[in-house]
């Protein structure tokens, strides 16, 4: 079931993960974020639109993981679309002969079936080095790239709207899950929140890849949220988080926290163990 949550922005939500996808009113059709996980999630979809006589004209993945990348022939086949380095590390991926494996690894083991690989991944690199904006005809969709959580994350901003698309950040189900293949993943999380921060006041409401929208106030508060848990993840403390405490959404973040912890106490060398 769509729900709207600023005008002419609607979300539908996957189970898996909380996840929304946001789905955005343009002038010929919509733009759609994101679409979901599983098939019968992704046919609701497709039915709630073409029941309101909508057509999908553009969609987006605003990272290069799998449950952002999913795709459904009733969406059609408009063109889709993410940020140059998303685009260049999903074709990676699939220019292996054994990507389907590898993602099949990653799929939850109980929906794994019920998830429609067919299409995913099928995007375009928007062109440029940082592309401004998505091009459609709709309200104007800024790209805010960084590099926390994935490479070639991107982050949306509606401003017309009020609305911030944060992809998988400011979540207040998951922790931050940083991209322990960069260089700087602290940094680059650190440097993310800030960009997210300079917009934070120009918004009504933002939605984040998985759990609750909320408003402005919420948006500083989880910036403020995200930001504490990387420092203690940098400074190897004992985070007070909601997220990883007893009332945790989903018990194997705290899971997530300690392969982070272990992770950067590798790289540092921290805990003085070392894997050869
Ligand atoms: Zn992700």
């Amino acid at each position: 079931m769509l729900r709207q949550v600023a005008e002419g922005v609607l979300i539908h939500k996957s189970e898996f993960c909380q996840s929304n996808a946001v789905v955005v009113q343009g002038r010929a059709g919509m733009l759609l974020v994101d679409p979901g996980i599983r098939g019968a999630e992704l046919a609701c979809l497709a039915n709630d639109l073409s029941d309101a006589g909508q057509t999908v004209v553009a969609g987006f993945s605003t990272h290069p993981h799998w449950d952002h990348l999913l795709w459904y022939p009733g969406f059609g086949a408009a063109p889709r679309y993410g940020t140059a380095r998303c685009a260049a590390t999903i074709r990676a991926g699939l220019s292996d002969a054994n990507w389907q494996a590898r993602v099949a690894g990653m799929l939850p083991p109980d929906i794994a079936d019920q998830i429609p690989m067919d299409l995913l991944g099928l995007i375009t690199g928007l062109p440029g080095e940082k592309a401004a904006s998505i091009p459609w005809d709709g309200p104007e969709v800024r790209i805010i790239e960084h590099q926390a959580h994935a490479q070639g994350h991107a982050a949306l901003l509606i401003e017309e709207l009020g609305v911030l698309v944060a992809g998988d950040m400011l979540s207040d189900v998951l922790i931050p899950m940083l991209d322990m293949g960069a260089a700087e993943p602290i940094e680059d999380y650190l440097a993310a929140l800030q960009q997210l921060e300079a917009v934070a006041g120009d918004i009504d409401v933002f939605i984040p890849g998985h759990g609750s929208t909320g408003g402005v106030d919420e948006a500083r508060a989880r910036i403020e949220q995200d930001r504490a848990y990387v420092h203690a993840l940098r400074d190897a403390g004992v985070p007070s988080d909601p997220r990883i405490g007893p009332s945790a959404a989903f018990d194997w973040v705290a899971d997530v926290h300690e392969r982070q912890l272990h992770h950067l106490a590798q790289r540092t060398g921290r805990d003085g163990t070392s894997e050869q």
